[in-house]
């Protein structure tokens, strides 16, 4: 699905990343681990076309990212890539039903369709029953879930995660570990994830270790 070639990327005079190689297949689980400042999330945003300005080329299903214009590449972004952060970045005035749609009424695409892939969703994560509760009223661990829905709702080829379990006691990082498993081997969700938690880091079929601005895969 993924090509990522010779990618280098600096930050003025800091080059955080020194040559970074590595390919994503349909159906993937990855877990990217390694030090804090190593430039696990600097790779992430480059493979989800949110940043840009590297060397080397990032190629997804045979097209360059580096050559899409920016019409192409905002389709690719919102429909292709799904992105979940440490922090869920909820809406708060929005109800998890609401926060979930929200990247299909950005779209223009919000329909019957869309509404009932947010249900299925709700169900598979085991949400349901919050629906109609905004964020504040639900505990961090099911409003990290409400997040993992939202990026799920375009049914993107690539789920993105960056440290989805930093935020949340050990209890629930166990239950969002539990449900990314789930929605790779029930769904095929190709995953990536960014994570110092171990025990998450310990379930992907494959890891790549970020070491100073290179990649090394186990
Ligand atoms: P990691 O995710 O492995 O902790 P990051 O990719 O966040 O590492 O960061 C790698 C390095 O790049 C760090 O030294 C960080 O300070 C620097 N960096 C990241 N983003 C920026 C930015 N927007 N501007 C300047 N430096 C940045």
């Amino acid at each position: 699905m993924i090509y990522i070639h010779e990618i280098e990327k600096s930050y003025g005079s800091t080059k955080v990343l020194k040559g970074v190689n590595g390919s994503i297949a349909k159906g993937d689980f990855i877990t990217i681990v390694g030090a804090s400042g190593a430039g696990k999330s600097t790779l992430l945003h480059l493979i989800a076309g949110l940043d840009k300005g590297h060397s080397g080329s990032i190629e997804f299903n045979g097209q360059m990212l580096e050559s899409m214009d920016k019409t192409s590449l905002n389709a690719y972004r919102n429909q292709q890539i799904g992105l979940v952060f440490q922090f869920h970045n909820l809406l708060p005035e929005l109800t998890a039903l609401e926060n979930i749609t929200l990247p299909r009424w950005i779209g223009g695409k919000m329909n019957k369709s869309a509404l009932l892939k947010a249900n299925e969703l709700l169900e598979l994560l085991g949400i349901a029953d919050r629906a109609h509760h905004l964020p504040s009223e639900m505990s961090g661990g099911e409003q990290q879930r409400v997040a993992i829905a939202r990026a799920l709702i375009n049914e993107p080829e690539l789920l993105l995660a960056d440290e989805p379990t930093g935020n949340l006691d050990s209890e629930n990082a166990q239950a969002v570990h539990d449900l990314l498993i789930k929605l790779n081997r029930e769904l095929g969700q190709t995953i990536v994830v960014v994570t110092h938690n171990k025990s998450l880091a310990a379930l992907g079929q494959t890891k790549w270790t970020m070491t100073d601005g290179k990649l090394s895969s186990d």
